[in-house]
């Protein structure tokens, strides 16, 4: 896992300092014992329920990372055409992909049809209609969860941001068994589930809670209606420690959700992306120059808002660390920052560190919504991703070349 030995931060053994050396920086570096135990947590918790554990690929879709977790026997939580084409290449089974997002195109339902994915995740009554009519020119039985949105009061838990009323995700709790009803009626649909996902990075689980109460509630009604529901999806959600959260205990969550389901036929699918990568990812900078001014000391980085946006997007912490921790270097207050012409280019502000130019730094918790959300902004290649698996390091993305950077642009025509 990540820890410091000899003075130095080394990943699974391996000391940052030599994978710095090796694959340059910047540089994503990831535990593949802080994966899988990450994934062990939710399989060991819920064991009782035998769940379909649905990785939300969004949050770190690397082909090496994807293809662990189906090794796991991980199924994939996918939001385009572009992940299931991730998640089929990683060697994932179709038939454990469930397909979230409020936007599918025509082209992405078929793709996912014709691959048999477990289940789409159906968030409007047009996108329904939309599914019945790709899948009846391909001759084929759509399988169908609604996204219900519960309306989880906002007032006990203000945090919660894609579960309430009016926020574009989900079906509206009164319309949802109208619109199963909708659902029911249309030729090429097969109705098996329904599901949610309230938010992210909670660290209470009673809305979670709340909200599957609310389900099951009304998975009762439509069953008196005469529609049975095969699967319950409680989405993803939980969080994780970037400073000093106190993320929710998994076994004390599933043994809320095992008491729910006592007695109940329904199979249980989940979608975590944040708990099962974020704290087994670090990403590798080093210090270009030091930057002392009269008001304000800034540290200038050569990873940027286009390599970790969460910082500049959300005004997301995360500790940032020496890789080195050097006898005799005075601790100064200071702004990580990147190369990138804009104000928002920061990674961290107003750290305390024991720091020179030249130094590596590590920003921790950066296994999620990291990699995935970089650019090329300012015509910055991506940062490479190094997986750390027994002690031995493997490039699992290179850093693109320059030349890749303008491969797909055109020159004006001569004159
Ligand atoms: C993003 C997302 C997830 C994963 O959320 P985490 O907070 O990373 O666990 C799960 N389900 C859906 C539908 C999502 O959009």
């Amino acid at each position: 896992m990540i820890d410091y030995q000899n003075q130095t931060l080394a990943v699974d053994g391996v000391p940052l300092t030599k994978i710095a050396a090796e694959f340059g920086t910047p540089c994503y570096v990831y535990s593949e014992a802080a994966l899988t135990a990450a994934f062990e947590d939710y399989r060991a918790s819920f064991a009782s329920l035998d769940p379909l554990i649905c990785f939300a690929v969004k949050a770190n879709s690397n082909l090496s990372i994807l293809q662990h977790f189906a090794r796991l026997g991980a199924g994939f939580d996918i939001v385009s055409g572009g992940e299931l084409a991730r998640v089929l290449a990683a060697g994932s089974p179709a038939d454990k992909v469930v397909f979230s997002g409020v936007g599918k195109s025509e082209a992405e339902m078929e793709m996912a049809l014709n691959a048999g994915i477990h289940c789409f995740n159906v968030e409007s009554v047009n996108e329904l209609a939309r599914l019945d009519a790709v899948a009846g020119r391909l001759n084929k039985v759509a399988p169908v969860s609604l996204r219900v949105n519960p309306d989880v009061d906002a007032k006990t838990h203000p945090y919660i941001s894609t579960g309430l009323k009016d926020n574009k995700f989900g079906i509206a709790f009164d319309q949802a068994r109208a619109t199963y009803h909708a659902a029911a009626s249309l030729a090429h649909l097969k109705v098996v589930g329904i599901d949610c996902h309230i938010g992210s990075q909670l660290t209470d689980v009673t809305p979670l809670i709340d909200a599957l109460d609310r389900l099951l509630a009304l998975i009762d009604e439509l069953a008196s209606d005469g529609i049975v529901l095969e699967h319950v999806d409680i989405g993803g959600g939980l969080g994780i420690r970037y400073t000093d959260e106190t993320p929710p205990d998994i076994a004390a969550y599933a043994e809320k959700v095992a008491e729910r389901l006592a007695g109940r036929k329904l199979k249980l699918v989940m979608e975590p992306g944040r708990s099962l990568v974020g704290n087994a990812g670090v990403l590798l900078t080093r210090i270009e120059y030091l930057k002392l001014g009269d008001e304000k000391h800034f540290a200038v980085v050569d990873a940027a808002m286009n390599d970790l946006m969460r910082p500049s997007l959300y005004d997301a912490y995360h500790g940032i660390v020496p890789v080195e921790k050097k006898a005799g270097v005075a601790t100064m207050t200071v702004d990580v920052v990147g190369p990138i012409c804009e104000s928002s280019d920061f990674l961290g502000k107003n750290r305390d560190l024991a720091i020179e130019q030249g130094d590596l730094l590590a920003v921790l918790s950066a296994g999620a919504y990291g990699s995935t959300m970089s650019s090329n902004y300012n015509t910055r290649s991506r940062a490479a991703e190094v997986l750390v698996e027994n002690g031995q390091t493997r490039l699992i993305r290179r850093r693109e070349t320059l030349d890749e950077l303008l491969v797909n642009e055109r020159e004006l025509l001569a004159k």
